[in-house]
Protein backbone atom coordinates (compact mmCIF):
# COMPACT_ATOMS: atom_id res chain seq x y z
CA UNK A 1 0.00 0.00 0.00
CA UNK A 2 1.30 3.66 -1.04
CA UNK A 3 1.12 5.65 2.28
CA UNK A 4 -0.83 9.05 1.99
CA UNK A 5 1.05 12.26 1.06
CA UNK A 6 1.77 14.67 4.38
CA UNK A 7 -0.62 17.44 4.76
CA UNK A 8 -0.08 20.59 3.47
CA UNK A 9 1.39 23.08 6.00
CA UNK A 10 1.51 26.50 6.61
CA UNK A 11 -1.06 28.77 5.40
CA UNK A 12 -0.69 32.46 6.70
CA UNK A 13 -3.88 33.93 8.16
CA UNK A 14 -4.69 37.49 6.59
CA UNK A 15 -6.83 39.86 7.40
CA UNK A 16 -6.91 43.81 5.65
CA UNK A 17 -8.45 46.46 8.09
CA UNK A 18 -7.27 49.62 5.70
CA UNK A 19 -4.80 50.74 5.58
CA UNK A 20 -3.11 47.81 7.81
CA UNK A 21 -2.85 44.43 7.42
CA UNK A 22 -2.79 41.88 10.37
CA UNK A 23 -0.55 38.52 8.81
CA UNK A 24 0.40 35.32 10.26
CA UNK A 25 0.18 32.28 11.44
CA UNK A 26 -1.26 31.26 15.77
CA UNK A 27 -2.14 27.98 17.18
CA UNK A 28 -1.79 27.79 21.09
CA UNK A 29 1.59 25.70 21.88
CA UNK A 30 2.49 25.29 18.40
CA UNK A 31 3.37 28.96 17.13
CA UNK A 32 2.52 32.55 16.81
CA UNK A 33 4.07 35.38 14.45
CA UNK A 34 1.65 38.24 13.94
CA UNK A 35 2.85 40.38 11.23
CA UNK A 36 1.62 44.10 10.25
CA UNK A 37 3.60 44.83 7.12
CA UNK A 38 2.86 48.64 7.34
CA UNK A 39 5.13 49.07 10.84
CA UNK A 40 7.29 46.42 9.48
CA UNK A 41 6.27 45.07 12.70
CA UNK A 42 6.22 41.47 13.78
CA UNK A 43 4.58 40.60 17.24
CA UNK A 44 6.31 37.48 18.15
CA UNK A 45 8.35 35.01 16.24
CA UNK A 46 7.65 31.14 16.46
CA UNK A 47 7.71 30.58 13.21
CA UNK A 48 9.94 32.36 10.64
CA UNK A 49 7.01 33.04 7.61
CA UNK A 50 8.90 34.59 4.43
CA UNK A 51 6.42 37.58 4.79
CA UNK A 52 8.38 38.11 8.57
CA UNK A 53 11.84 38.52 7.38
CA UNK A 54 10.51 41.86 6.03
CA UNK A 55 9.37 43.21 9.20
CA UNK A 56 12.89 44.61 11.17
CA UNK A 57 11.43 44.44 14.51
CA UNK A 58 10.00 41.21 15.93
CA UNK A 59 7.89 42.32 19.54
CA UNK A 60 8.39 39.28 21.89
CA UNK A 61 6.17 38.66 24.38
CA UNK A 62 7.05 36.33 26.39
CA UNK A 63 9.88 33.30 26.11
CA UNK A 64 7.56 30.43 25.71
CA UNK A 65 9.10 28.10 22.52
CA UNK A 66 5.73 28.74 20.79
CA UNK A 67 6.19 32.18 20.41
CA UNK A 68 10.42 32.55 20.04
CA UNK A 69 11.44 29.68 18.81
CA UNK A 70 12.06 30.48 15.31
CA UNK A 71 13.52 33.83 16.32
CA UNK A 72 17.67 33.01 15.62
CA UNK A 73 16.36 31.05 12.17
CA UNK A 74 14.55 34.71 11.49
CA UNK A 75 17.61 36.25 12.09
CA UNK A 76 19.86 34.29 10.29
CA UNK A 77 17.57 34.04 7.18
CA UNK A 78 16.98 38.23 7.39
CA UNK A 79 21.61 38.57 7.64
CA UNK A 80 21.38 35.36 4.61
CA UNK A 81 19.05 37.48 2.57
CA UNK A 82 21.05 41.08 3.41
CA UNK A 83 17.85 42.15 5.04
CA UNK A 84 20.25 43.52 7.90
CA UNK A 85 20.01 42.86 11.27
CA UNK A 86 16.70 42.17 12.96
CA UNK A 87 15.61 44.22 15.76
CA UNK A 88 13.89 42.45 18.69
CA UNK A 89 12.07 43.93 21.80
CA UNK A 90 11.09 42.04 24.90
CA UNK A 91 10.78 41.67 28.54
CA UNK A 92 13.48 43.30 30.91
CA UNK A 93 13.54 39.86 32.89
CA UNK A 94 13.94 37.62 29.95
CA UNK A 95 16.65 39.92 28.27
CA UNK A 96 20.06 38.52 29.35
CA UNK A 97 19.15 34.52 28.72
CA UNK A 98 17.77 35.30 25.13
CA UNK A 99 20.75 37.80 24.52
CA UNK A 100 22.46 34.34 25.80
CA UNK A 101 20.94 32.12 23.32
CA UNK A 102 21.41 34.11 20.13
CA UNK A 103 24.79 34.63 20.56
CA UNK A 104 25.13 30.83 21.40
CA UNK A 105 25.01 30.64 17.82
CA UNK A 106 27.81 32.43 16.48
CA UNK A 107 29.96 29.40 17.17
CA UNK A 108 27.21 26.71 16.38
CA UNK A 109 27.02 28.54 12.78
CA UNK A 110 30.49 29.65 12.20
CA UNK A 111 29.07 32.90 11.26
CA UNK A 112 28.42 36.05 13.46
CA UNK A 113 24.46 37.16 12.73
CA UNK A 114 24.06 40.40 14.11
CA UNK A 115 21.14 41.27 16.07
CA UNK A 116 20.08 44.29 18.48
CA UNK A 117 18.45 43.29 21.78
CA UNK A 118 16.21 46.12 23.27
CA UNK A 119 14.49 45.64 26.50
CA UNK A 120 10.95 47.79 27.06
CA UNK A 121 10.22 48.73 30.37
CA UNK A 122 6.46 49.05 31.16
CA UNK A 123 5.41 52.56 30.13
CA UNK A 124 8.22 53.26 28.43
CA UNK A 125 7.94 53.72 24.26
CA UNK A 126 10.14 52.80 21.13
CA UNK A 127 9.86 54.66 17.95
CA UNK A 128 8.65 52.67 14.85
CA UNK A 129 8.05 54.07 11.50
CA UNK A 130 6.53 57.86 11.20
CA UNK A 131 4.56 59.14 14.14
CA UNK A 132 4.35 55.90 15.81
CA UNK A 133 5.59 54.32 18.60
CA UNK A 134 5.46 50.40 20.52
CA UNK A 135 4.48 50.55 24.48
CA UNK A 136 4.90 47.89 26.41
CA UNK A 137 2.18 46.40 29.09
CA UNK A 138 2.92 43.84 31.67
CA UNK A 139 0.45 40.86 31.35
CA UNK A 140 0.15 37.81 33.59
CA UNK A 141 1.32 34.30 32.19
CA UNK A 142 3.29 31.94 33.62
CA UNK A 143 6.30 33.56 32.19
CA UNK A 144 7.39 36.88 32.31
CA UNK A 145 4.79 38.31 29.53
CA UNK A 146 4.18 41.94 27.92
CA UNK A 147 1.87 42.93 25.51
CA UNK A 148 2.08 46.06 23.67
CA UNK A 149 0.35 49.15 22.10
CA UNK A 150 1.06 50.93 18.65
CA UNK A 151 0.56 54.53 19.59
CA UNK A 152 0.30 57.28 16.76
CA UNK A 153 0.80 60.35 17.38
CA UNK A 154 -0.68 63.44 16.12
CA UNK A 155 -0.18 67.02 16.49
CA UNK A 156 -3.94 68.88 16.72
CA UNK A 157 -5.13 72.39 17.24
CA UNK A 158 -6.13 73.31 20.89
CA UNK A 159 -9.30 73.43 21.14
CA UNK A 160 -9.61 77.01 21.85
CA UNK A 161 -7.95 77.79 18.02
CA UNK A 162 -10.04 75.35 16.38
CA UNK A 163 -12.66 77.99 15.40
CA UNK A 164 -10.23 80.77 14.30
CA UNK A 165 -9.91 81.86 11.00
CA UNK A 166 -6.50 81.11 8.89
CA UNK A 167 -5.01 84.37 8.81
CA UNK A 168 -5.26 84.65 12.62
CA UNK A 169 -3.79 81.46 13.14
CA UNK A 170 -0.72 81.79 10.73
CA UNK A 171 -0.30 84.96 12.88
CA UNK A 172 -0.63 83.76 16.09
CA UNK A 173 2.02 80.94 14.69
CA UNK A 174 4.12 83.44 13.77
CA UNK A 175 4.31 85.13 16.95
CA UNK A 176 5.15 81.80 18.68
CA UNK A 177 2.55 80.55 20.36
CA UNK A 178 2.04 77.26 21.10
CA UNK A 179 -1.32 76.70 19.05
CA UNK A 180 -1.11 72.83 18.75
CA UNK A 181 -1.17 69.84 21.28
CA UNK A 182 0.10 66.26 21.08
CA UNK A 183 -2.60 63.38 20.71
CA UNK A 184 -1.88 59.75 21.18
CA UNK A 185 -4.27 57.33 19.87
CA UNK A 186 -3.65 53.64 20.65
CA UNK A 187 -3.81 52.02 16.74
CA UNK A 188 -3.12 48.37 17.28
CA UNK A 189 -3.33 46.46 21.04
CA UNK A 190 -1.52 43.03 21.69
CA UNK A 191 -2.00 40.87 24.02
CA UNK A 192 0.63 38.15 24.08
CA UNK A 193 -0.16 34.95 26.09
CA UNK A 194 -2.30 35.70 29.54
CA UNK A 195 -5.02 35.66 31.66
CA UNK A 196 -7.75 38.03 32.28
CA UNK A 197 -6.01 41.49 34.11
CA UNK A 198 -5.93 44.73 34.55
CA UNK A 199 -3.87 46.26 31.66
CA UNK A 200 -6.41 44.35 29.41
CA UNK A 201 -8.86 46.72 31.04
CA UNK A 202 -6.61 49.94 30.89
CA UNK A 203 -6.82 53.09 28.82
CA UNK A 204 -4.26 51.87 25.80
CA UNK A 205 -6.19 48.49 25.53
CA UNK A 206 -9.66 49.49 26.11
CA UNK A 207 -9.49 52.58 23.27
CA UNK A 208 -7.41 50.16 20.82
CA UNK A 209 -8.35 50.55 17.20
CA UNK A 210 -7.61 47.23 16.50
CA UNK A 211 -7.04 44.14 19.39
CA UNK A 212 -5.31 41.08 18.40
CA UNK A 213 -6.22 38.96 21.26
CA UNK A 214 -5.36 35.36 22.42
CA UNK A 215 -8.05 33.13 23.05
CA UNK A 216 -6.94 29.39 24.02
CA UNK A 217 -9.73 27.85 25.73
CA UNK A 218 -13.51 27.90 24.71
CA UNK A 219 -14.86 24.60 26.21
CA UNK A 220 -17.09 25.14 29.74
CA UNK A 221 -14.69 21.94 31.36
CA UNK A 222 -11.35 23.79 29.89
CA UNK A 223 -12.06 26.89 32.29
CA UNK A 224 -9.58 25.09 35.34
CA UNK A 225 -7.18 24.56 32.35
CA UNK A 226 -7.17 28.45 31.49
CA UNK A 227 -6.83 29.54 34.99
CA UNK A 228 -3.54 27.09 35.61
CA UNK A 229 -1.94 27.71 32.17
CA UNK A 230 -2.66 31.71 32.79
CA UNK A 231 -4.39 32.22 28.92
CA UNK A 232 -8.51 33.85 28.32
CA UNK A 233 -11.36 31.85 28.28
CA UNK A 234 -13.94 33.04 26.29
CA UNK A 235 -16.03 33.71 29.02
CA UNK A 236 -12.87 36.43 29.97
CA UNK A 237 -12.89 37.43 26.12
CA UNK A 238 -16.92 38.04 25.95
CA UNK A 239 -16.38 40.28 29.23
CA UNK A 240 -13.23 42.08 27.46
CA UNK A 241 -15.39 42.61 24.21
CA UNK A 242 -17.77 44.52 26.31
CA UNK A 243 -14.92 46.88 27.47
CA UNK A 244 -12.75 47.27 24.62
CA UNK A 245 -14.27 49.60 21.74
CA UNK A 246 -11.84 48.04 19.48
CA UNK A 247 -13.79 48.56 15.31
CA UNK A 248 -11.64 45.04 14.85
CA UNK A 249 -10.47 42.05 17.62
CA UNK A 250 -8.69 39.64 15.81
CA UNK A 251 -8.64 36.38 17.74
CA UNK A 252 -5.26 34.31 17.80
CA UNK A 253 -3.93 31.42 19.88
CA UNK A 254 -7.11 29.09 20.12
CA UNK A 255 -5.98 25.53 20.63
CA UNK A 256 -5.60 23.13 17.95
CA UNK A 257 -7.90 20.75 19.85
CA UNK A 258 -10.77 22.99 18.90
CA UNK A 259 -12.45 23.50 16.09
CA UNK A 260 -12.98 26.95 14.48
CA UNK A 261 -16.33 26.75 13.73
CA UNK A 262 -17.02 25.50 16.69
CA UNK A 263 -15.18 28.62 18.57
CA UNK A 264 -16.98 30.97 16.42
CA UNK A 265 -20.27 29.38 17.20
CA UNK A 266 -19.62 29.27 21.06
CA UNK A 267 -18.26 33.06 21.07
CA UNK A 268 -21.55 33.68 19.33
CA UNK A 269 -23.69 31.88 22.17
CA UNK A 270 -21.54 33.42 25.28
CA UNK A 271 -21.58 36.96 23.68
CA UNK A 272 -25.46 36.47 22.23
CA UNK A 273 -24.30 37.90 19.19
CA UNK A 274 -23.31 40.82 20.07
CA UNK A 275 -19.61 41.10 18.59
CA UNK A 276 -20.10 38.64 15.36
CA UNK A 277 -19.36 41.42 12.91
CA UNK A 278 -16.42 42.97 14.82
CA UNK A 279 -14.95 39.44 15.49
CA UNK A 280 -12.17 37.66 13.12
CA UNK A 281 -10.79 34.18 13.90
CA UNK A 282 -6.78 34.76 12.34
CA UNK A 283 -6.60 31.61 11.25
CA UNK A 284 -10.04 30.80 9.83
CA UNK A 285 -9.13 31.21 5.86
CA UNK A 286 -12.20 30.62 4.68
CA UNK A 287 -14.35 33.24 6.43
CA UNK A 288 -11.38 35.71 6.06
CA UNK A 289 -10.96 34.92 2.53
CA UNK A 290 -14.44 35.48 2.01
CA UNK A 291 -14.13 38.99 3.51
CA UNK A 292 -11.41 40.02 1.65
CA UNK A 293 -13.03 38.78 -2.02
CA UNK A 294 -15.88 41.78 -0.49
CA UNK A 295 -13.08 44.37 0.02
CA UNK A 296 -11.98 43.62 -3.22
CA UNK A 297 -14.81 44.00 -4.94
CA UNK A 298 -15.94 47.18 -3.47
CA UNK A 299 -12.74 48.28 -4.19
CA UNK A 300 -13.20 47.56 -8.20
CA UNK A 301 -11.02 44.26 -7.84
CA UNK A 302 -11.73 40.88 -9.21
CA UNK A 303 -10.30 38.34 -7.08
CA UNK A 304 -8.74 35.41 -8.92
CA UNK A 305 -6.03 34.34 -6.51
CA UNK A 306 -4.28 35.82 -3.25
CA UNK A 307 -1.37 36.94 -5.00
CA UNK A 308 -2.69 37.63 -8.50
CA UNK A 309 -4.93 40.73 -8.54
CA UNK A 310 -6.65 42.09 -11.53
CA UNK A 311 -8.41 45.67 -12.30
ZN1 LIG B 1 1.53 30.54 23.55
ZN1 LIG C 1 2.78 31.14 26.75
Amino acid sequence: MIPKMPPREGQIGYLYFPPYRIQGISVAGEQTVIQIPELDLNFDMGHATRASLTGKTVALSHAHMDHLGALPYWLSQRYFQKLGAGRIICHPKIVDDLSKMLKSWTPLEGQNTPFEIIELTEGNELPLKGNFVLRSVEMNHTSPCQGYVVVEKRSKLKAEYRDLPQDRIKTLKTEGVEITEMIELPIIAYTGDTKRCEALQGDLFQKARIMITECTFFLDEHKERAKVGKHLHVTDLVDLLDEWEAEHVVITHVSRRTSLGFAERILRDVSKGRHVDRTHFLMDFKSNKKRFERQLETAGHQFKSANELTT
